[in-house]
């Protein structure tokens, strides 16, 4: 049942002239994070007017700041669990919203498990109301600790119903049958990609990730930590090519609607991120050993045929060159917050 408990209007009445062919109104649940924030600034250079919902959990105020007085931007603060409706038209949503750091998605497990379930439903919900097209922000972890690698779309996982990340892997897995079951029994629309690590400017400072981790620990002068012998693999998508990506899902046309797999099939182990960060930061200093979290996948490494040819999109920035930006970035964030009498 759809309850329109929390109402508000956007105010666009009609779409901007001059944009792109796609142009229209936009919904970017969780786009004050990462990787919604800098969804958002393409978007708005192609043409889009946003409506931007977020309930602030891990995005960051400052990821937003500068478009609050854009007019074709509009922020509201809304939790996705709670049933909303959005006035006007609606051609496009992005459901980006769920904590993505280990750390932060296990701090309050139930909440991240109905943000993904529960909130994903009110999303799916929205696009139904609307005929509008929506694509689900789902992940690599949907594979949980892989037995077989490179995964491709049709493996189907090794997943822990009660490890420490289930609440995020399992909500995840239960929103992609949602959006399944949406498509077949009412025909919403619906893209489903499954992200592979990424990183890149916007990403929070403190949030917990292996590479904001490493380039924070370097530039302060301290030791990078290493969980476990670091010897488990990643394969880590610099921010641009992820958000290219998910446009060209999103607008892709004639496509099937099963998952596709987006991420750089470029595989590194822990030892080698580490050894590349303090390649470009002379602070660093050597590297420190903790235990490796439960149930820490041990590889991970995306098949993106399908990509290749449904979308016709493959990664072209290597980790080296998408760390250079990234660790400016990183640096400007850090001394902001010392300028502000922070760390
Ligand atoms: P992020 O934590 O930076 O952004 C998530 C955003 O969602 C934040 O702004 C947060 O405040 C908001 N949010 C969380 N719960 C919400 C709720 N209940 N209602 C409204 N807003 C809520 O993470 P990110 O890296 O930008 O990830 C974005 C999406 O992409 C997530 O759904 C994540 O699962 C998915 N993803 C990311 C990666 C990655 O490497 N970054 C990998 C796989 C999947
Ligand atoms: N990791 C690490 N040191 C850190 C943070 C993470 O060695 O400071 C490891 C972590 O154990 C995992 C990998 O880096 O094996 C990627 O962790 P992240 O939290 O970035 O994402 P995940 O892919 O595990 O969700």
């Amino acid at each position: 049942m759809f309850t329109n408990s929390v109402r508000f209007d956007p105010g666009f009445d009609s779409v901007l002239q001059g944009g792109v062919d796609t142009s229209g109104v936009a919904v970017v649940a969780g786009g004050a994070g990462f990787i919604g924030s800098n969804l958002i600034w393409r978007l708005l250079g192609d043409g889009y007017q946003i409506v931007c919902l977020d309930n602030l959990e891990t995005g960051r105020h400052e990821n937003i700041s500068e478009l609050l007085t854009n007019p074709d931007f509009k922020f509201f603060l809304h939790d996705i669990i709670k049933p909303f409706h959005v006035t006007g038209r609606v051609d496009r949503i992005y459901n980006l919203a769920c904590p993505a750091s280990p750390p932060k998605y296990q701090k309050d497990p139930v909440h991240t498990f109905l943000t993904s379930v529960v909130g994903a439903l009110n999303i799916l919900q929205l696009a139904d109301a609307k005929e509008a097209r929506v694509l689900q922000s789902s992940t690599s972890e949907v594979y949980g600790d892989p037995d077989v690698t490179p995964q491709s779309e049709v493996y189907r996982g090794l997943v822990s119903t009660v490890g420490p990340r289930a609440c995020y892997d399992e909500g995840k897995r239960a929103a992609e049958t949602l959006f399944h079951d949406m498509h077949e029994t009412k025909g919403v629309d619906v893209r489903i990609s499954r992200i592979f690590n990424t990183y890149g400017p916007r990403m929070d400072p403190e949030d917990g990730r292996v590479v904001s981790n490493f380039v924070m620990q370097a530039l302060r002068g301290e030791a990078l930590t290493i969980y476990g012998t670091g010897g488990q693999t990643r394969s880590f998508c610099y921010i641009d090519d992820m958000v290219n990506a998910l446009i060209a899902h999103m607008e892709a046309e004639d496509i099937d609607f099963d998952p596709i797999n987006l991420g750089n099939p470029d595989e590194f182990t822990i030892i080698e991120l580490a050894q590349l960060v303090r390649d470009f930061i002379p602070e660093a200093q050597g590297v420190v050993f903790h235990g490796l979290p439960k149930d820490d996948p041990k590889q991970r490494c995306p098949d993106i045929t399908r990509a290749k040819t449904l979308l016709h999109w493959e990664p072209n920035v290597s980790l080296r060159d998408g760390l250079e930006p990234t660790i400016k970035y990183f640096r400007n964030e850090l001394a902001q917050s010392q300028s502000f009498g922070g760390g």
